[in-house]
This record gives C-alpha cells, sequence and structure tokens, in this order.
C-alpha cells in the first residue's frame, strides 16, 4: 500500500583506522536493507583480500585527476597520501531510489558533503582507547610498521573532529555499537513527514 517514492537520506560514518567502522557499516548493511554503500574510489594499492568493486573502485591517479576535473566527484581528499573519492552520480540515483545511501568517508569528505547536502547525517566512531586502536591495526596486518606508526598519529587528528559530527558512538562492544548505529538509521527512517509520504494511500485509507 505505500506508494510515493520519498528521497533517502545520506549518511556519513567516519572513524579513524582501527576503530572498527568497516565491521560496523558491513553488519549495519546485512541488518536494514533500506541503507546502500557507496563504493569510493580511490588511487591507493588494494590490500591482502580486498576486491575491486566491492571494497573500492581502485583506478590510477591519472583517471582520478580526470574524474575529479571533470566533477564526478560528490567529495575527494587526499588521506594517508592517496586520493579517495565519492561518486556523485552513484549518490544522487540511490537517493532518488528512495534508498538511504551510507558514505565511508573521513572528516574532511565530511566537511565538504555537509556545505553540499545539509540534510545529511554524519556519524563519528571513536575506540574505546588507544590501545584498543593499536591493536586492532596490528591485527589487521594488512599494514607495514612505519605505517601502523603514522595512521597512530593521524587518528588523534582524526579524532579531533568527532565534535563536528551529529551522532557519536563508542565502539567498546560491537553489538550495542551495532544497535545504536541501526537505531539512528531507523529511528530518522520513521519520521512522520516522512512515513506520511511513504504511506500517504493507507493514511488516507485509515482516516476515511
Ligand atoms: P582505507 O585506505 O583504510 O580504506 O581508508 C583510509 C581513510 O580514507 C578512511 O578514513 C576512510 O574513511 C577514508 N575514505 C574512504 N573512502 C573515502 C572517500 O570516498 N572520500 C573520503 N574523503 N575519504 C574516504
Amino acid at each position: 500500500m505505500s506508494n510515493s517514492i520519498v528521497p533517502g537520506t545520506l549518511y556519513i560514518v567516519a572513524a579513524p583506522s582501527g576503530a572498527g567502522k568497516s565491521s560496523l557499516v558491513n553488519a549495519l548493511i546485512k541488518r536494514l536493507p533500506f541503507v546502500y554503500l557507496s563504493i569510493s574510489h580511490t588511487t591507493r594499492p588494494m590490500r591482502p583480500g580486498e576486491n575491486d568493486g566491492e571494497h573500492y573502485h581502485f583506478i590510477s591517479a591519472e583517471e582520478f585527476i580526470a574524474r575529479a576535473d571533470d566533477a564526478e566527484f560528490l567529495e575527494h581528499a587526499k588521506v594517508f597520501d592517496h586520493y579517495y573519492g565519492t561518486s556523485q552520480k552513484y549518490v544522487q540515483n540511490q537517493l532518488d531510489l528512495g534508498h538511504d545511501v551510507l558514505l565511508e568517508i573521513d572528516w574532511q569528505g565530511a566537511q565538504q558533503v555537509r556545505h553540499l547536502m545539509p540534510n545529511c547525517k554524519s556519524i563519528f566512531i571513536l575506540p574505546p582507547s588507544k590501545e584498543a586502536l593499536q591493536e586492532r591495526l596490528e591485527k589487521r596486518q594488512q599494514d607495514s610498521k612505519e605505517v601502523i606508526a603514522r595512521r597512530m598519529r593521524d587518528a588523534v587528528s582524526d579524532m579531533s573532529h568527532y565534535e563536528e559530527f551529529d551522532y557519536l558512538i563508542i565502539n567498546d562492544d560491537f553489538y550495542k555499537a551495532l544497535d545504536e548505529l541501526c537505531t539512528i538509521f531507523v529511528a530518522n527512517r520513521t519520521v512522520t513527514e516522512q512515513q506520511k509520504q511513504r504511506h500517504d494511500a493507507l493514511i488516507s485509507k485509515l482516516l476515511s
């Protein structure tokens, strides 16, 4: 009985590397079928276990610059010496279909998106301690010691941006953090103004 397509909401989820953001986001995507994850473009090398088109669209620096010049990215930024960018077309298409879209991007990208789409919702995830952050970075065994040391330093400066975000989640207990994250999406999805449009046929029948 639901008929009107209500444009989806754009969400940003940011965290320092090692805060457990990707695991939380992947679990959220499985739980909430109306949320679509935007796959970013990046110039960084593929890590073991990653697949092109699944974790990122891996492209050369030349291609990235050409796409940026063609205004294909909603936002883009340089993070740890590599470029990362979000496809404007993918995001707009999904929002138009009524899907919520989740961007897993850094604070620089978040600032750009907030400026362009002020109705977006942004969430920052913090680790429970610096030790936990270091441990998670080491466990991944995907980066060299030097890269881990640099990511630890960068994590502190990333975390200093937490106040720019609408919601703050501490990833101490995974399932508690996941529940908190899902609650944000579900609560926003049930805002009366949106539900009224989504279920207009039902509501007019109920009120007739
Ligand atoms: P990683 O290389 O570890 O996958 O990601 C490094 C950082 O780049 C993370 O903070 C991640 O959220 C961020 N990132 C990934 N994709 C994008 C994107 O499209 N735009 C921006 N601004 N940051 C991104």
